[in-house]
Parts: structure tokens; C-alpha cells; sequence
């Protein structure tokens, strides 16, 4: 942990071995291992820089190797020719965790979680070293990030900014994005945004819709919050900023609806949705349609995912709820 250097604007000529002059764009390759044939292992990366000094930006995706919409939102960035960056640099990584997106995984190899592996360290276990590497070359360079995820496996998301709002910087990011909804929370430890939050560069997640999918919904929403917290910070021309949600409601509390009895499901609410206290989310009955149950809200609310599978057993998460009574709003 104490091993980071805080790296300076100028050693862009160091990255993988590249120079990045001030107004180009390039891409490169970052070398993290090798394979069990030998093989270099590399993670395609896209860095742009603008003509004038200014903040230093990471955008990543699939650190979770399976969770494609951020993937989707990023390679339109890189492909965009109109993305001008008047001041400072962007790094875009399409994909973090290439070992499992290789295998449609949401983990390494040895089913490691990459994203409970940062800092990570120079002489760990496999995924420790490869969360080092992109910690040390990335995000030790960067004064903001933001990383892009989707729901686990067989649930999905309303597009959220998760971050820590008790902390007024990253608060001021989070907001920048100017997404309906950003949720209250620090993330798990070792996280990538938890850890890069800790070594100063304030960094959010971006988490929407469902794995193994670019769902153009969801990809719209995350493009335009890396777009108008890019204006915000100078980075582009202030027209590059798009419409904002207002007023944005900060989430303080959040909580999944559980499963009471087996059976199939039958939907009454979707992402994004807002209920009240009382509103029927699930109706739970058996295959020939026998014993319904409604499972009702007991707050109002904003549904911020759900499962996806229409069948559950006892105890099985299945809605996902934002409070709205504890909610913050900001205009
Ligand atoms: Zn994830």
C-alpha cells in the first residue's frame, strides 16, 4: 500500500513504453504477465491528451470481465472523433480484467475477484499483480476516475453513480456526472474505487443493466456522465456538456426486498421506477399459478435493480430499493 508513487503529469512518456505528446492520442498496450504458454498478456488501453495541462481522467470497464455496457460505452468514446480534449488527458480501458472477459467471466483464472485485489501488489498472487500494474501505471497518474460495471449475474440495474458522497470532492464528482440518481456507499475493501479514493484520486462506479450486454439505454447514460464530467472539469468545450437530471437525488439508503416463498414471479415494477409504501412490487405463486403472495414495498421508493430470473426460493434477493424518505435532493 505504501509502495505508491503519486506519478507527474509530465512522465506520459513512460506509459507502456510510449511517449504521449500534448494533443495527440494513442494507443497502447500495457504489459501485465504472461500467459501459461508463455504469451504476453496485455490490456489495450487509449490515452488522448489536450494541448494545455489540466486534470488526468482513467475510465475503466470490465474489471468484472463479464460486465459489457461500460465496454460498449467506451469504445464509442475512443471511436469519437469529435471527443476534443481542450486541456488535460483521458485515459480510456474498454477492458480491465481481460483473463475473464476472455472466458465470459466476471473473475480471473484462479476465480479471484479483481476488483476486491486493489492497490494490489508487485509480488502477489496473480491478481494482485495485475491489479498493481494497472494501479501504478493508471491510476497513480490520475486525479479523477471512473470505473463502469453492470449488476451480478442474472440481475440488472437502473444506471446509478455509486460513490462516497460523505466526501465533498468525491461528492462534487459524483454529482458531475449529472446522472437522476447517485447511491451512498464506499464500495467493498479493495475495490478499485475505494482504494483509488484512498491514495487521492477521487473515482465513482457508474453500475447499470445486466452482464454479457451492451443495452444502448444504459451505454447512452454512462456516455453522457463521462462526457459532462469531462466539461465539467474543462477538459472539453462546455457545449460537450449534455442534459442533466434535475433536480439529483443523492441515495443515503438502500436495501434488497427478500423472498418470503418459493415459486414463479410476476413483475410490477422495473429500474427506475419509483413506488410508494404499499405498492405491489412481485406477486409469488406457484408454477400452476396457486398461493400468490404479493410482496409489497414498505417505504417509497425508487427500484434501483432486481433480479432477473422470474422464479425464486426463500430468501433470494429480488428487488432492490433506493429510499426515498432519507433521500437527499440537489438542485
Ligand atoms: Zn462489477
Amino acid at each position: 500500500m505504501n509502495e505508491r508513487v503519486k506519478r507527474r503529469i509530465d512522465e506520459w512518456d513512460d506509459l507502456a513504453g510510449q511517449t504521449i505528446a500534448p494533443g495527440t492520442s494513442q494507443d497502447l498496450d500495457l504489459r501485465i504477465g504472461e500467459s501459461y504458454s508463455g504469451m504476453n498478456m496485455t490490456v489495450p488501453l487509449h490515452v488522448r491528451r489536450g494541448i494545455e495541462p489540466g486534470p488526468i481522467v482513467f475510465v475503466t470497464a470490465a474489471v468484472h470481465g463479464n460486465e459489457l455496457n461500460g465496454t460498449g460505452a467506451i469504445r464509442n468514446l475512443i471511436r469519437d472523433p469529435q471527443l476534443e480534449l481542450v486541456a488535460g488527458a483521458l485515459v480510456l480501458i474498454p477492458v480491465v480484467n481481460v483473463l475473464g472477459f476472455d472466458r465470459h467471466s466476471r473473475y480471473l483464472p484462479d476465480r479471484r475477484d479483481l476488483n476486491r485485489c486493489f492497490p494490489g501488489s508487485r509480488v502477489g498472487s496473480l491478481a494482485k499483480r495485475i491489479a498493481w500494474r494497472i494501479f501504478d501505471e493508471i491510476v497513480n497518474r490520475c486525479d479523477y476516475g471512473i470505473d463502469l460495471h453492470t449488476a451480478a449475474i442474472r440481475r440488472t440495474n437502473y444506471p446509478v453513480v455509486c460513490a462516497d458522497t460523505t466526501k465533498d470532492t468525491i461528492r462534487e464528482w459524483a454529482l458531475s456526472l449529472g446522472t437522476e440518481y447517485v447511491v451512498k456507499g464506499r464500495g467493498p475493501r479493495g475495490a478499485l474505487r475505494r482504494q483509488a479514493c484512498t491514495f487521492g484520486c477521487p473515482t465513482v462506479i457508474v453500475e447499470g443493466g445486466e452482464t454479457w450486454k451492451v443495452e444502448a439505454g444504459v451505454v447512452s447514460v454512462f456516455e453522457s456522465g463521462i462526457r459532462n464530467a469531462l466539461a465539467q472539469l474543462g477538459m472539453t468545450a462546455p457545449t460537450a456538456q449534455q442534459a442533466c437530471k434535475s433536480p439529483q437525488t443523492i441515495i443515503q439508503k438502500a436495501r434488497w426486498v427478500r423472498a418470503e416463498h418459493g415459486g414463479f414471479l410476476e413483475f410490477h415494477v422495473q429500474p427506475g421506477q419509483r413506488v410508494r409504501s404499499g405498492d405491489p412490487l412481485v406477486t409469488v405463486a406457484s408454477l400452476l399459478g396457486r398461493g400468490e403472495q404479493v410482496m409489497r414495498s414498505t417505504m417509497d421508493a425508487v427500484v434501483l435493480g432486481m433480479t432477473t430470473l422470474p422464479a425464486t426460493s426463500p430468501g433470494e434477493a429480488i428487488v432492490h430499493l433506493g429510499d426515498l424518505s432519507s433521500a437527499i435532493q440537489v438542485s
